[in-house]
Protein backbone atom coordinates (compact mmCIF):
# COMPACT_ATOMS: atom_id res chain seq x y z
CA UNK A 1 0.00 0.00 0.00
CA UNK A 2 3.01 2.23 0.60
CA UNK A 3 3.23 3.01 -3.48
CA UNK A 4 -0.38 3.83 -2.86
CA UNK A 5 0.12 6.41 -1.01
CA UNK A 6 3.58 7.72 -2.32
CA UNK A 7 0.87 8.00 -5.73
CA UNK A 8 -0.99 10.22 -3.85
CA UNK A 9 1.74 12.70 -2.82
CA UNK A 10 1.99 15.85 -5.27
CA UNK A 11 4.71 16.64 -7.29
CA UNK A 12 4.54 19.79 -8.74
CA UNK A 13 7.13 19.89 -11.03
CA UNK A 14 5.48 17.02 -12.97
CA UNK A 15 2.01 19.07 -13.50
CA UNK A 16 1.44 22.04 -15.82
CA UNK A 17 0.00 24.16 -12.68
CA UNK A 18 -3.26 22.52 -12.84
CA UNK A 19 -4.44 24.09 -9.63
CA UNK A 20 -3.32 27.51 -10.23
CA UNK A 21 -5.74 27.74 -13.38
CA UNK A 22 -8.42 24.96 -13.21
CA UNK A 23 -10.02 25.99 -9.71
CA UNK A 24 -11.79 29.37 -8.79
CA UNK A 25 -10.00 30.96 -5.67
CA UNK A 26 -10.50 33.73 -3.38
CA UNK A 27 -8.39 36.29 -1.58
CA UNK A 28 -10.47 35.29 1.51
CA UNK A 29 -9.71 31.46 1.06
CA UNK A 30 -5.73 32.66 1.69
CA UNK A 31 -5.00 33.17 -2.87
CA UNK A 32 -3.51 36.50 -4.23
CA UNK A 33 -6.38 37.37 -5.69
CA UNK A 34 -10.14 35.91 -6.79
CA UNK A 35 -10.05 34.80 -9.53
CA UNK A 36 -12.37 32.09 -11.47
CA UNK A 37 -12.55 28.97 -12.83
CA UNK A 38 -10.29 28.27 -15.99
CA UNK A 39 -8.12 31.67 -16.17
CA UNK A 40 -4.58 31.12 -15.02
CA UNK A 41 -3.25 32.73 -11.86
CA UNK A 42 -1.39 36.13 -12.79
CA UNK A 43 1.78 34.44 -10.77
CA UNK A 44 1.60 31.60 -13.09
CA UNK A 45 5.17 31.71 -15.26
CA UNK A 46 5.20 30.08 -18.78
CA UNK A 47 7.17 27.11 -17.42
CA UNK A 48 4.41 26.24 -14.75
CA UNK A 49 6.43 27.90 -11.59
CA UNK A 50 4.88 30.07 -9.12
CA UNK A 51 6.53 33.86 -9.53
CA UNK A 52 5.35 34.76 -6.17
CA UNK A 53 6.68 31.30 -4.64
CA UNK A 54 9.37 32.91 -2.71
CA UNK A 55 7.06 35.00 -0.70
CA UNK A 56 3.99 33.15 -0.40
CA UNK A 57 4.85 32.76 3.79
CA UNK A 58 5.21 36.61 3.96
CA UNK A 59 2.47 37.49 2.22
CA UNK A 60 0.30 35.05 4.27
CA UNK A 61 -0.99 33.11 1.11
CA UNK A 62 -2.47 30.47 2.81
CA UNK A 63 -4.69 29.18 0.77
CA UNK A 64 -1.78 28.48 -2.23
CA UNK A 65 0.43 27.00 0.93
CA UNK A 66 -2.34 24.54 1.85
CA UNK A 67 -3.79 23.42 -1.35
CA UNK A 68 -3.08 19.78 -2.17
CA UNK A 69 -4.52 17.72 -5.03
CA UNK A 70 -3.68 14.13 -3.47
CA UNK A 71 -1.06 13.58 -7.01
CA UNK A 72 -4.29 14.25 -9.25
CA UNK A 73 -2.26 17.08 -10.99
CA UNK A 74 0.31 14.88 -12.01
CA UNK A 75 -1.48 11.89 -13.06
CA UNK A 76 -3.25 14.29 -15.24
CA UNK A 77 -0.24 15.59 -17.06
CA UNK A 78 2.12 12.67 -17.15
CA UNK A 79 -0.59 9.97 -16.99
CA UNK A 80 -3.78 10.31 -18.72
CA UNK A 81 -2.73 12.98 -20.98
CA UNK A 82 1.19 11.55 -21.40
CA UNK A 83 2.73 15.13 -21.19
CA UNK A 84 0.51 17.47 -22.70
CA UNK A 85 -0.45 20.66 -21.05
CA UNK A 86 -2.98 23.18 -21.77
CA UNK A 87 -1.14 25.88 -22.68
CA UNK A 88 0.52 23.52 -26.04
CA UNK A 89 -2.84 22.16 -26.42
CA UNK A 90 -5.73 24.83 -25.56
CA UNK A 91 -8.35 22.82 -27.90
CA UNK A 92 -8.90 20.06 -24.38
CA UNK A 93 -7.88 22.72 -21.64
CA UNK A 94 -11.80 22.74 -20.71
CA UNK A 95 -11.54 19.12 -20.90
CA UNK A 96 -8.13 18.72 -18.86
CA UNK A 97 -9.57 20.86 -15.69
CA UNK A 98 -12.92 18.61 -16.06
CA UNK A 99 -10.79 15.55 -16.01
CA UNK A 100 -8.52 16.97 -13.11
CA UNK A 101 -11.52 17.67 -10.60
CA UNK A 102 -12.64 14.25 -11.34
CA UNK A 103 -9.46 12.85 -10.32
CA UNK A 104 -8.82 14.76 -7.68
CA UNK A 105 -12.01 13.34 -5.67
CA UNK A 106 -10.66 9.86 -7.00
CA UNK A 107 -7.57 10.20 -5.53
CA UNK A 108 -9.10 12.06 -2.01
CA UNK A 109 -11.24 8.81 -1.92
CA UNK A 110 -8.58 6.43 -2.53
CA UNK A 111 -6.78 7.82 0.52
CA UNK A 112 -9.54 7.58 2.90
CA UNK A 113 -9.51 4.27 1.63
CA UNK A 114 -6.06 3.38 1.93
CA UNK A 115 -6.74 4.65 5.63
CA UNK A 116 -9.53 2.59 6.57
CA UNK A 117 -7.77 -0.27 5.16
CA UNK A 118 -4.57 0.45 7.61
CA UNK A 119 -7.19 0.78 10.66
CA UNK A 120 -9.62 -1.89 9.60
CA UNK A 121 -8.77 -5.68 10.78
CA UNK A 122 -11.53 -7.20 9.35
CA UNK A 123 -10.99 -9.16 6.06
CA UNK A 124 -13.88 -9.25 4.33
CA UNK A 125 -13.80 -5.49 4.60
CA UNK A 126 -10.19 -5.68 3.30
CA UNK A 127 -10.80 -7.25 0.59
CA UNK A 128 -14.08 -4.73 -0.20
CA UNK A 129 -11.50 -2.30 0.15
CA UNK A 130 -8.78 -3.74 -2.28
CA UNK A 131 -12.14 -3.98 -4.65
CA UNK A 132 -12.51 -0.59 -4.52
CA UNK A 133 -8.90 0.44 -4.71
CA UNK A 134 -8.35 -1.62 -7.65
CA UNK A 135 -11.27 -0.15 -9.76
CA UNK A 136 -10.19 3.33 -8.41
CA UNK A 137 -6.64 2.72 -10.18
CA UNK A 138 -8.40 1.95 -12.65
CA UNK A 139 -10.31 4.49 -13.30
CA UNK A 140 -7.87 7.74 -13.15
CA UNK A 141 -6.05 5.91 -16.38
CA UNK A 142 -8.89 5.55 -18.17
CA UNK A 143 -8.57 8.05 -21.49
CA UNK A 144 -10.38 11.65 -20.56
CA UNK A 145 -13.45 10.79 -22.72
CA UNK A 146 -13.86 7.83 -20.38
CA UNK A 147 -12.87 9.56 -17.35
CA UNK A 148 -15.96 11.79 -17.90
CA UNK A 149 -18.15 9.36 -18.78
CA UNK A 150 -17.63 7.32 -15.16
CA UNK A 151 -20.31 7.56 -12.76
CA UNK A 152 -18.27 9.12 -9.68
CA UNK A 153 -21.57 9.46 -7.53
CA UNK A 154 -22.42 5.62 -7.59
CA UNK A 155 -18.66 4.96 -6.54
CA UNK A 156 -19.24 7.57 -4.02
CA UNK A 157 -21.69 5.83 -2.09
CA UNK A 158 -19.26 2.11 -2.56
CA UNK A 159 -16.76 4.32 -0.52
CA UNK A 160 -19.03 6.02 1.69
CA UNK A 161 -20.49 2.72 2.89
CA UNK A 162 -16.61 2.07 3.73
CA UNK A 163 -16.43 4.53 5.34
CA UNK A 164 -19.40 4.45 7.76
CA UNK A 165 -18.40 0.82 8.63
CA UNK A 166 -15.11 2.45 10.81
CA UNK A 167 -17.19 5.68 11.89
CA UNK A 168 -20.01 4.20 13.19
CA UNK A 169 -21.25 7.59 14.81
CA UNK A 170 -23.10 10.22 12.78
CA UNK A 171 -20.67 13.26 11.63
CA UNK A 172 -22.04 15.77 13.89
CA UNK A 173 -19.86 19.33 12.63
CA UNK A 174 -19.09 20.51 16.07
CA UNK A 175 -18.26 24.18 16.46
CA UNK A 176 -15.12 24.19 18.30
CA UNK A 177 -13.64 27.26 16.77
CA UNK A 178 -10.61 28.76 18.91
CA UNK A 179 -11.38 26.11 21.69
CA UNK A 180 -9.07 25.81 24.20
CA UNK A 181 -7.97 21.63 24.36
CA UNK A 182 -4.32 21.87 25.80
CA UNK A 183 -3.08 18.62 26.74
CA UNK A 184 -6.64 17.39 26.74
CA UNK A 185 -6.47 13.63 26.46
CA UNK A 186 -8.83 13.29 23.28
CA UNK A 187 -7.80 9.84 22.34
CA UNK A 188 -10.58 8.18 20.17
CA UNK A 189 -12.15 11.63 20.06
CA UNK A 190 -15.04 12.01 16.78
CA UNK A 191 -13.82 15.34 15.10
CA UNK A 192 -15.21 14.06 11.85
CA UNK A 193 -16.66 17.07 9.81
CA UNK A 194 -16.24 19.58 12.60
CA UNK A 195 -15.06 23.30 13.18
CA UNK A 196 -11.43 23.35 14.81
CA UNK A 197 -10.08 26.55 12.99
CA UNK A 198 -7.87 28.28 15.61
CA UNK A 199 -8.34 25.46 18.05
CA UNK A 200 -5.68 24.49 20.92
CA UNK A 201 -4.92 21.19 20.61
CA UNK A 202 -1.45 21.44 21.57
CA UNK A 203 0.13 18.55 23.63
CA UNK A 204 -2.96 16.52 23.47
CA UNK A 205 -3.05 13.21 23.55
CA UNK A 206 -4.65 12.14 19.75
CA UNK A 207 -4.39 8.35 19.16
CA UNK A 208 -7.24 7.39 17.34
CA UNK A 209 -8.92 10.60 17.08
CA UNK A 210 -10.91 10.80 13.97
CA UNK A 211 -10.14 13.93 12.04
CA UNK A 212 -12.36 13.23 8.99
CA UNK A 213 -13.28 16.38 6.75
CA UNK A 214 -12.48 18.78 10.18
CA UNK A 215 -11.46 22.10 9.18
CA UNK A 216 -8.19 22.72 10.81
CA UNK A 217 -7.09 26.01 9.80
CA UNK A 218 -5.24 27.42 11.81
CA UNK A 219 -5.29 24.33 14.74
CA UNK A 220 -2.77 24.49 16.96
CA UNK A 221 -0.71 21.37 16.95
CA UNK A 222 2.94 22.40 17.68
CA UNK A 223 4.14 20.09 20.08
CA UNK A 224 1.48 17.38 19.32
CA UNK A 225 1.85 13.94 18.66
CA UNK A 226 -0.57 13.26 15.76
CA UNK A 227 0.99 9.96 14.52
CA UNK A 228 -1.72 7.78 15.62
CA UNK A 229 -4.95 10.53 14.35
CA UNK A 230 -6.73 8.67 11.80
CA UNK A 231 -7.94 10.28 8.43
CA UNK A 232 -5.85 13.35 8.62
CA UNK A 233 -5.06 14.51 5.11
CA UNK A 234 -2.20 16.43 4.16
CA UNK A 235 -4.31 19.65 3.00
CA UNK A 236 -5.72 19.61 6.83
CA UNK A 237 -2.15 19.40 7.91
CA UNK A 238 -1.22 22.18 5.52
CA UNK A 239 -3.50 24.41 6.77
CA UNK A 240 -3.02 23.90 10.39
CA UNK A 241 0.35 25.52 12.69
CA UNK A 242 2.56 22.73 13.61
CA UNK A 243 6.01 23.01 14.29
CA UNK A 244 9.38 20.91 14.56
CA UNK A 245 7.96 18.40 17.37
CA UNK A 246 4.53 18.07 15.66
CA UNK A 247 4.34 14.22 15.20
CA UNK A 248 2.41 13.20 11.89
CA UNK A 249 0.63 9.72 10.78
CA UNK A 250 3.59 8.04 8.26
CA UNK A 251 2.89 9.21 5.33
CA UNK A 252 2.30 12.56 5.52
CA UNK A 253 5.31 15.55 5.69
CA UNK A 254 5.83 18.56 7.68
CA UNK A 255 5.17 21.58 5.52
CA UNK A 256 8.24 23.48 5.00
CA UNK A 257 6.84 26.22 6.66
CA UNK A 258 6.81 24.74 9.94
S1 LIG B 1 -2.44 20.52 -9.19
FE1 LIG B 1 -1.34 19.41 -7.59
S2 LIG B 1 0.59 18.73 -8.51
FE2 LIG B 1 -0.31 20.35 -9.81
S3 LIG B 1 0.66 22.26 -9.13
FE3 LIG B 1 -1.28 22.02 -8.00
S4 LIG B 1 -0.75 20.96 -6.09
FE4 LIG B 1 0.97 20.70 -7.53
S1 LIG C 1 0.13 32.60 -6.27
FE1 LIG C 1 1.32 30.91 -7.13
S2 LIG C 1 0.65 29.08 -6.02
FE2 LIG C 1 -0.89 30.69 -5.68
S3 LIG C 1 -2.43 30.32 -7.26
FE3 LIG C 1 -0.98 31.82 -8.07
S4 LIG C 1 0.56 30.66 -9.21
FE4 LIG C 1 -0.57 29.23 -7.91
Amino acid sequence: MGKLYNALTIDCQKCCGLCCIALYCTKTDGFPYDKVAGTPCKNLLSDFRCHSHHELIERKLKGCLSYDCFGAGQKVTQIIYKGEDWRKSPHCREQMFKVFHIVTQLHQMLWYLLETYRMSNNQKMQEDIRTLIRKNEHMTTLSPNEILMLDIESYRKSVNTILKSINTSQPKKVDYMGKNFKRANLDGKDFSMSFLIMANLEGCSLKGTNFLGADLRDTNIQNTDLSESIFLTQMQVNAARGNKATQLPKHLTKPTTW
